[in-house]
């Protein structure tokens, strides 16, 4: 079609709102699958995520709206909804000219809803406003309007009402996207330049590229190559989502699409990158993106050490498919052979333990998130550390710098207080607060990474009885005056357990943390020491008494429940424990580290 007849847009919205049933109605009001075919969340390609009912990304996907007697052709390229994955929608909206911004009209604006309606300004995008959930009892549609006013800027004249459940206004929303979203810019006659905007890779087909076609045409058969390689590919196959891949021969200037050429291996293919013809390219590629640097790391070791080599096929193959992941060899005096591995943020890393966990059926045990430092040497040398083993000795370090982030909550004002204590508690800096409504405001703190990485998100939740929200983006490194703080069992260090903290912090962390141990660990036959140090400095101390006969004399004249329980629990254990040295350490331990009371 001419580009006059096409429309690239993304839905933006904060969890829950909305994204997944929406797009599912676009697909049935355009008859792009009909009721028969229909199961909820079609879009939402991996099990996991429909099990979590949270989207990381949808399949893109091509509908057809007839407005005014002409045939549009629709695409809608997905945007992730969670912090962790904010890279990636910048990523697809650099494929779209337009965004639907999705607001439930019984939760209001939220903070993803800021954090993706200004990443949309940014990108130029024109927004479609849309209020959903209008069906519910609990809707205050004009409140919400308001809101969407006050937080990004829009005129409330243009917001549209909908119910992507019972389907009411959907269409209305459709025709919008047709008369006010800008036709793709884009010459057919110029020489193929196409944007990369995401791949996987299909074991029995090779890696299938995702790509929005900016200039010029691509048709199976041609010869093409990424300007960031030097290979050269034959197209095979080019197609659409229909939602499933359906072949169509060619794209052109301004579709949205796959191709196949017979790319073996999904390093080739960058994602950002441009993809021209080799014989007639274009001669200035497009402006591309950062790839994404993992934020937040940690060791996950099998709890059988004769696993490592499955598990480092396993790690292999998620790779292939999350290039945002990272993993290289460690090892633990305590806890032997494993990986190091590198994740966006924590969800990231909850849904890859899962993974591997059911696809491989591996037992794995996992140790204590940290962020990436940035260490200046005094010899003058800029280090970046993933592991708090790999910190020098205090001598060597000039400065040692820590990631802050921009972090913006959404909270009912009666919250505010306390979350700015929180945040205070926290190393955080005011920045400022704007209110939304009288009931509702805009917080935004500048605060180190690794303070929101602990529970920040739960603390927020739990104040806010579930109300409020939280967005951050990533600012950039700050020197701070940390050190790394030492757990010795049974005198003997256990490396895995070191953390890097702030000097102010480090004695209450280090009392926490043993005490934690002290819960985690069971009695031994022998007294177990627990300590916690900076250097050779004891800061903390406790023992664990030795056990008499076996657990259960503790409940002698006890009722029977609580044996099973304890009973339970210990099986339970079983499964994930390290041994160092002569004591027993469960997962639970190393995960206590993460907690801070
Ligand atoms: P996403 O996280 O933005 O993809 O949100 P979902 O599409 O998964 O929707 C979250 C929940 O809201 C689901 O339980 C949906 O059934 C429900 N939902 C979505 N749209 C509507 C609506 O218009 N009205 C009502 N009552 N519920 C809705
Ligand atoms: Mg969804």
């Amino acid at each position: 079609p001419a580009t006059s007849q096409i429309r690239n847009f993304s839905i933006i919205a904060h969890i829950d709102h909305g994204k997944s049933t929406l797009a599912d109605q676009f697909l049935l009001k355009t008859g792009t699958i009909s009721a028969r075919d229909y199961r909820a969340q079609l879009l939402d390609g991996m099990d996991l995520e429909r099990e979590r009912g949270i989207t990381i990304q949808m399949h893109p996907v091509t509908i057809y709206h007839e407005r005014n007697g002409v045939r549009y052709e629709l695409n809608l390229i997905d945007t992730p909804g969670h912090v962790d994955f904010s890279y990636e929608v910048s990523r697809s909206m650099a494929a779209c000219e337009g965004a639907v911004l999705l607001v439930d009209a019984s939760q209001g604006v939220q903070a993803q809803t800021v954090a993706n309606a200004y990443l949309a300004i940014e990108n130029d995008l024109k927004i479609v406003p849309v209020l959903n959930k209008i069906d519910m009892p609990a809707a205050r549609p004009d409140e919400m309007i308001a809101e969407m006013e006050q937080a990004v800027g829009i005129d409330g004249l243009d917001v549209l009402r909908c119910s992507a459940k019972t389907g009411m206004g959907v269409e209305d929303v459709l025709d919008a996207i047709v008369d006010r979203i800008p036709a793709p810019p884009g010459n057919i006659d110029a020489p193929l330049k196409a944007l990369v905007f995401n791949s996987h890779f299909d074991s029995f087909k090779g890696v299938v590229v995702y790509i929005r076609v900016m200039d010029g045409t691509i048709k199976v058969g041609q010869k093409i190559r990424m300007m960031q390689g030097a290979r050269e590919f034959t197209v095979t196959d080019v197609g659409q989502f229909r939602p499933s891949m359906v072949s169509c021969g060619t794209l052109s200037a301004g579709q949205v699409g796959y191709c196949m050429a017979n790319i073996k291996n999904i390093e080739d293919v960058r994602i950002g990158d441009t993809l021209t013809d080799s014989v007639n390219p274009t001669d200035v590629a497009l402006a591309g993106y950062k790839q994404p640097k993992p934020m937040v790391y940690s060791g996950l070791y099998p709890v059988n050490n004769n696993e490592f080599e499955a598990l480092r096929e396993a790690l292999a193959k998620l790779k292939l498919n999350d290039s945002s992941f990272t993993f290289t060899p460690e090892s633990s005096e305590g806890m032997g052979f494993g990986f190091r591995c590198g994740f966006l943020g924590l969800l990231h890393r909850e849904i890859i333990q899962q993974r591997l966990e059911r696809d491989c059926d591996l037992d794995l045990v996992q140790t204590a998130p940290n962020v990436t430092y940035e260490l200046l040497l005094t010899n003058g040398e800029t280090r970046i550390i993933n592991n708090p083993q790999e910190v020098p000795d205090a001598g060597s370090i000039q400065e040692f710098r820590e990631p802050f982030v921009k972090i913006n909550f959404l909270l009912p004002s009666d919250n505010i207080g306390d979350i700015m204590s929180l945040c205070a508690d926290r190393r955080g800096t005011y920045v400022k607060t704007e209110y939304l409504s009288p009931t509702r405001a805009v917080l935004i703190f500048e605060i180190p990474l690794s303070e929101v990485i602990f529970d920040l998100y739960d603390k927020l939740k739990s104040i806010t009885r579930g109300y409020g929200t939280m967005d951050y983006e990533f600012m950039g490194y700050i020197p701070g005056d940390l050190v790394r703080l030492d757990v010795l069992v049974h005198h003997k260090r256990v490396d895995a357990l070191s953390i890097i903290v702030h000097r102010s912090q480090a004695e209450r962390r280090g009392r926490k943390l043993i005490l934690k141990l002290k819960d985690e660990i069971d009695r031994h036959m022998f007294e177990v020491a627990l300590q916690a140090a900076i250097g050779a400095r004891v800061i903390a101390r406790e023992t664990i008494a030795a056990i008499r006969k076996n657990v259960t004399a503790k409940c002698y004249g006890g009722d029977i429940t609580r044996k099973r329980k304890l009973w339970a629990k210990q099986a339970a254990g079983k499964k994930r424990m390290k041994q160092v040295g002569q004591v027993e350490i469960p997962q639970e331990a190393f995960m206590s580290v993460l907690e801070t009371d």
